[in-house]
């Protein structure tokens, strides 16, 4: 596991599946806009939660590409999910804010409930076809200009599902300096 403290907020980069996070207090779902159980990130996590899940998300649906909804994690070993709806690449835009702004909604969302820890899968990257490093690229910098305005948060995961995902993210986050420049 890769980590790296920026302004008191642990971040790390880890191997694994984002539904079996047990030590986090949220996960972070890739959902679809109408927060229905599909393939991928969302397909884990509604499997594990169970119907629960869905049926707590009917009434916060549809949601737009950058925004970000909380629930209970129901059947997950966590107390709560954030639904995030990343952008579809070459569909969406302007993609760059879009996604960012995926991970700055989620962690307002995760501040609102006092969260202290929050695991991330990289959003787009799968279904919306985002190119993997430019994703990544977004997704921690974004993180390391918002850790100096977290006050709950205090660790940040990501968590990758195949070995090369996890080798450009841990890359990335090795060169991040404090301020979160490129
Ligand atoms: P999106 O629709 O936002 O692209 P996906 O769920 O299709 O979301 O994929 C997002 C990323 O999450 C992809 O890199 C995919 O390989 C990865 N992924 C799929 N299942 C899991 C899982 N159970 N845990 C963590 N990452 C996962």
């Amino acid at each position: 596991m890769g980590e790296k403290e920026i302004a008191g907020v642990r971040i790390q980069c880890m191997q694994g599946d984002i539904s079996s996070q047990d030590d986090m207090d949220a996960v972070v779902n890739a959902a679809n806009a109408e927060l229905m159980p599909g393939g991928g990130v969302a397909g884990a996590i509604h499997r594990t939660a169970g119907p629960g899940l869905a049926e707590e998300c009917i009434p916060l649906a549809p949601i737009k590409s950058g925004e970000a909804v909380i629930t209970g994690a129901h059947r997950l070993p966590n107390r709560y999910v954030i639904h995030c709806l990343g952008p579809v690449y070459g569909i969406d835009r302007p993609e760059e804010q879009l996604l960012a702004s995926c991970y700055r909604n989620a962690l307002k969302r995760a501040e609102e409930h006092g969260v202290t820890s929050v695991a991330f899968p990289a959003i787009s990257t799968g279904a919306f076809g985002y190119p993997l490093e430019e994703a990544a690229r977004i997704a921690l910098h974004t993180i390391a200009e918002e850790a100096p305005a977290l006050r709950t948060v205090k660790i940040i995961r990501f968590v990758l599902f195949s070995a090369r995902d996890y080798d450009v993210h841990e890359e990335i986050l090795a060169q991040l300096v404090p301020e979160g420049r490129m």
